[in-house]
C-alpha cells in the first residue's frame, strides 16, 4: 500500500484532496490488501493537478457538445449495453482522469448509474472481475429487457402491417400507435403494456446445471423488477384472492427447463405473456361434431380458424397463434406456448405443417376482424404449429394466443 494510502487510512476529518482522491484505499476499498492489483495501482504515477483541472474543464465543453447529446440520446450504457433514458445516463472516462485519462471523444461513453458505481476508478482492464454480472443483475436486465422492449422481429412485422391498412382507417391509427408504445417503452424504459404478464423462464443448459441457484437468482430479479414497477404484481393465490405484491408464489414464476449438449451455454429466454391473451387460449379435442373437424390437417384447420374467430373483440389483436397438434392435456397447452418462442417467418420444417401456417395466417387476416377488433386486414401476425406425439385414443389441437405485445427476449448466462 501507498505511504499516502496509509495516511489516508488513519483518517482525517477534512475532505480529501485531489491527491488523496486517488489513493488506492479511496478508489477501491472493496479491493483486498493482498490483491495484485493495489501493487499496480500504488505504482501508477500521480496525475499533476493542472492537468486534472483541466480535463474536467474540457469534460465540462464536451457534455454541452451535440455530439455527447447524440451520445446519450441513443440511451445505451457503455458498460451494461442496457437501455436508459438520456438523464439516467452519465459521462464516464474509460481511462479515469485521476488515472491520466483524457476528455476526448475517444475516452467518453455513457454510463448507467449502475456501472457507474460499480467501476469508480477502474481501468477496463481492471473491470473484468468487478464488472461481471452476479446471476441476479443477469436476471434483471433479461426482465427490463422483456418488459419494455419488443423482439426486433415482432418490431418489422408491425411496422410492415400498418402499411397494409387503409390509409387513416381505425386499423392503420391502431397500429401506428402499437408502434409509437412500443417506441415510448424503449426510450423512456417503462413497460410496454399496464398487463406485464404472466412470467415464464425457458431455461436451457447441459446435464448437471444445478437449479437451486439459477432459480433462486431468477426470483430475486423478479422480486426487484417488482418493487420497481418494471413487473406488475401479477400473482394471486387462490382461493383467497390475496395478491402476493412480489410476483411470487405457487408456480410463479414458471421455470422451463431442457437440457442441451454437453458444453453448451445456459440459455435463458424469458416470455412475458398478458392475461388478457391467455384467456382466448383453447383446446379441442378431435373429432369434433360442432366444427365438422375430424382428425387430419383439415380439422385442424377448422380448429384454429374457431379460436381465431372466437377471439375476436379480446386478446388485443393482432397476435401470434401457437398451435400444438397432440400430447395429452397438459402437454398441449405446454407445447403450444412453446410455439410462441419462434421468431416470425420461421415455418415449420414439415412441409404439409409449414403449408397449413401460411394457410392460416392469411384466413385468420381474411376474417376482417383486425386490430383491437375494429375491423382491418390484420388479426394475426403470425401462425406457429408444433407437434407431440398422442394416445391413440387422443387427438388434441390446443391453441396459445399471444397478443401483439409478444415480449420474449434471450440471454446467455454468463
Ligand atoms: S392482452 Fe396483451 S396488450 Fe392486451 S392488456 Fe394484456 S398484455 Fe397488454
Ligand atoms: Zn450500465
Amino acid at each position: 500500500m501507498s505511504e499516502k494510502g496509509r495516511q489516508h487510512r488513519k483518517g482525517t476529518p477534512s475532505a480529501p484532496s485531489l491527491e488523496d482522491a486517488v489513493a488506492f484505499d479511496d478508489i477501491f476499498p472493496e479491493i483486498d490488501a493482498d490483491d495484485p492489483r493495489r501493487s499496480v495501482a500504488d505504482e501508477t504515477p500521480q496525475p499533476d493537478e493542472r492537468a486534472v483541472r483541466r480535463e474536467r474543464e474540457a469534460a465540462r465543453e464536451l457534455r454541452d457538445s451535440s455530439w455527447w447529446k447524440n451520445q446519450l440520446a441513443k440511451g445505451v450504457c457503455h458498460y451494461c449495453g442496457q437501455r436508459f433514458s438520456p438523464a439516467e445516463l452519465t459521462m464516464d472516462h474509460i481511462v479515469p482522469v485521476s488515472r491520466g485519462g483524457r476528455s476526448v471523444k475517444s475516452n467518453v461513453v455513457p454510463c448507467c448509474k449502475a456501472c457507474n458505481n460499480r467501476k469508480k476508478y477502474l481501468l477496463p482492464s481492471e473491470m473484468v472481475t468487478t464488472m461481471t454480472p452476479t446471476l441476479q443483475e443477469q436476471f434483471y436486465r433479461l426482465i427490463v429487457s422483456a418488459s419494455t422492449e419488443l423482439p426486433e422481429d415482432i418490431c418489422k412485422v408491425l411496422a410492415s402491417v400498418a402499411d397494409n391498412e387503409a390509409e387513416a382507417s381505425p386499423a392503420r391509427q391502431t397500429l401506428e400507435t402499437i408502434n409509437q408504445n412500443a417506441a415510448l417503452a424503449v426510450e423512456r424504459r417503462l413497460p410496454l403494456c399496464q398487463d406485464t404478464g404472466l412470467i415464464n423462464f425457458y431455461i436451457s443448459a447441459p446435464d448437471g446445471t444445478p437449479h437451486r441457484p439459477i432459480e433462486e437468482a431468477a426470483r430475486a430479479a423478479v422480486v426487484q423488477a417488482t418493487a420497481e414497477g418494471l413487473l406488475r404484481q401479477n400473482c394471486v393465490e387462490v382461493p383467497s384472492g390475496r395478491n402476493t405484491g412480489d410476483n411470487l408464489g405457487s408456480g410463479n414464476p414458471a421455470f422451463h427447463w431442457d437440457i442441451a449438449e454437453e458444453g453448451a451455454p445456459v440459455n435463458v429466454t424469458l416470455l412475458l405473456k398478458g392475461g388478457g391473451s391467455e384467456n382466448v387460449g383453447v383446446q379441442y379435442s378431435l373429432p369434433d361434431s360442432r366444427l365438422n373437424a375430424g382428425r387430419d390437417l383439415e380439422g385442424i384447420r377448422r380448429c384454429v380458424l374457431d379460436a381465431a374467430f372466437q377471439a375476436q373483440g379480446k386478446g388485443c389483436a393482432p397476435g401470434v397463434f401457437g398451435v400444438a397438434v397432440g400430447g395429452d392435456r397438459l402437454g398441449g397447452y405446454e407445447e403450444a406456448k412453446r410455439q410462441l418462442l419462434r421468431r416470425i417467418g420461421e415455418r415449420s420444417a414439415d412441409a404439409a405443417l409449414a403449408a397449413l401456417e401460411e394457410r392460416l395466417l392469411t384466413e385468420i387476416n381474411g376474417l376482417g376482424i383486425g386490430p383491437m377488433g375494429l375491423g382491418g386486414r390484420t388479426t394475426a401476425l403470425e401462425v406457429f404449429i408444433g407437434c407431440r406425439n398422442r394416445h391413440p385414443a387422443s387427438y388434441f389441437v390446443t391453441v396459445c394466443y399471444n397478443c401483439w405485445c409478444c415480449r420474449r427476449q434471450t440471454i446467455v448466462l454468463e
